[in-house]
């Protein structure tokens, strides 16, 4: 029977998993699958911590229901019923600026009356579908600041595009790639010409398809539901593990691999276990895939190894519904960072997710560090608690010290998809022809959503099967 081993059990290698041993019993192929976690409790980034009647999310805290993927993972391992969506409020999301929270307008009317861009910047901002704007560089690899002050202006770089991109990579827009980052949008400015032409082409279309009675996928609009479970996401990667059964081990840590004569890869754990495989799958973070095969081809590890990370702490805090003056009405705010605050944003988890505090209690959670701060994740945990208390004062007016307390540090949170990425990625598929039977999957390549991890696996899963089908032929 062939051997197939995943290395890293965060979702990606949970999910790869999964898949894979799903089409291949579909397809009627006998395999074996092994899975090599370090950490004793496979999730990786994943993480639902209970406290004090609190549940707190030590890294995502749930999905996008607009894009398929994880949805349909979920379906397969028979949890749908326990989907947990976000309420209304997740809907309502805020910028810090000048002093006040505005809300993210949601459309043409609220944008016009909304204070957050002065009128210098909504002129600017007018500019965007007119032929003063440049098209975009031909074959040039464009940073995400380059692109928004190209497009949209400066203001709306600082207050619109740079939050958001903390918000999703906790990256500085200074170096990301915006054809890496998002490609869609790189699509819809070739596409159409400009941004809000395409906004307007496309929601014409939405409007022509549904007067013809066809169905508009949800996934076509932007935005979708924030999607958990009741107990928190780590529902997802316990369920996946539990029905992976055997195949999950835990608390082995991969050192090594070298390619054997016959084609095989032979694996070495620091505690001193030997695998073999026919097909191996990595699932780690890039440096970690870079230490593992730096033995077995040093030229993919090298591009692994160019592959930056962002740091990040994330801090909870729990309050009494009494101590906070505010309406707590929306998914929380982001704060440029041309405002100079501590925090890159604080999330207002009991607001979206209403048991994630116990009756008359409020579960804030801030944001701290990213590409821009990369020395916050050496700060003490007083010094964290009383930079977000500052911040908190600033932004929402609490006075009081939370109830609760808790922080989670990421030193290597989140990858940094910066200019060259992708040519990064052209090396490493060039590489990987000389390695058969070897995979990269995981957040470092082409996505860092819940979602993309899943769309990852999923492919994974379809080149390690059609591998060994047709090495079998
Ligand atoms: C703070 C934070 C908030 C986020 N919020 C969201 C969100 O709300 N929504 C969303 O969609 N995404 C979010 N993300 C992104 C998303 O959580 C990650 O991209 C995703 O969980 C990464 O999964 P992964 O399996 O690729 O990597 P990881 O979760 O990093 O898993 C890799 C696994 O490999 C293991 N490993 C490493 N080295 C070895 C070794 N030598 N041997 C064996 N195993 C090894 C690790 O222990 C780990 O379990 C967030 C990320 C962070 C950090």
């Amino acid at each position: 029977m062939k051997k197939i081993l995943i290395v890293g059990g965060g979702i990606s290698g949970l999910a790869t998993a999964w898949l894979l041993r799903s089409k291949a019993e579909a397809a009627g192929e006998e395999l074996h699958i092994t899975l090599l976690e370090k950490d004793d409790k496979p999730g990786g980034k994943i993480r639902s911590i209970k406290a004090e009647g609190y549940t707190c999310e030590w890294g995502p805290n749930g999905f996008l229901d607009s894009k398929p993927q994880t949805l349909n993972l979920c379906r397969s391992i028979g949890i749908e019923s326990s989907l947990h969506r976000s309420n209304d409020n997740a809907r309502k999301r805020f910028i810090y600026s000048g002093g006040e929270l505005h809300q993210l307008p949601d459309g043409a009317p609220a944008f016009l009356k909304s204070r957050l861009i002065s009128l210098p910047g909504k002129l600017r901002l007018a500019l965007e579908p007119t032929p003063f704007i440049s098209a975009s560089p031909a074959d040039v690899d464009e940073t995400l600041a380059d692109f928004g002050r190209r497009r949209l202006g400066s203001e709306a770089l600082d207050k619109l595009i740079a939050p958001m991109v903390s918000g999703i990579f906790a990256g500085d827009p200074e170096t990301m790639s915006l054809i890496s980052c998002f490609p869609r949008i790189a699509e819809l400015e070739r596409e159409y010409g400009g941004l809000i032409r395409a906004m307007i082409m496309l929601a014409k279309k939405k409007k022509r398809d549904i007067a013809e009675g066809k169905v508009v996928s949800s996934a076509a609009g932007p935005g979708g539901v924030l999607t958990s479970f009741r107990d928190g996401i780590q529902f997802l990667s316990d369920a996946l593990t539990s029905s992976l059964g055997e195949i999950v081990n835990s608390s082995v840590t991969v050192n090594s691999i070298t390619a054997q004569k016959d084609d095989t890869y032979l694996v070495t754990s620091e505690n001193g276990g030997i695998y073999e495989a026919d097909v191996l799958i990595m699932a780690t973070p890039a440096y970690a895939t870079a230490k593992i095969l730096s033995g077995l081809d040093y030229k993919i590890s090298g591009v692994l190894e160019q592959i930056p990370y962002a740091s990040m702490t994330v801090v909870c805090f729990g309050y009494s519904r009494n101590q906070i003056n505010s309406s707590l009405d929306g998914f929380g705010y982001l704060i440029p960072k041309k405002e100079g605050r501590n925090t890159l944003g604080t999330l207002w988890d009991s607001s979206m997710f209403e048991n994630r505090a116990a009756e008359g209690k409020v579960l804030l959670r801030s944001m701290m560090g990213g590409a821009c701060f990369p020395d916050y994740i050496k700060l003490s945990d007083d010094e964290v608690t009383t930079r977000v208390e500052e911040d908190l004062r600033m932004t929402m007016g609490i006075d009081s010290a939370p109830e609760f307390v808790r922080i989670f540090r990421h030193p290597q949170a989140i990858p940094q998809y910066t200019v060259g990425h992708g040519s990064r990625l052209d090396k490493l598929e060039k590489q990987l022809k000389e390695n058969r039977g070897l995979i990269l999957t995981g957040n470092s390549y082409r996505g860092i959503g819940l979602n993309d991890c899943v769309a990852a696996a999923e492919r994974a899963a379809d080149e390690a099967l059609k591998f060994l089908i047709d090495s079998t032929k």
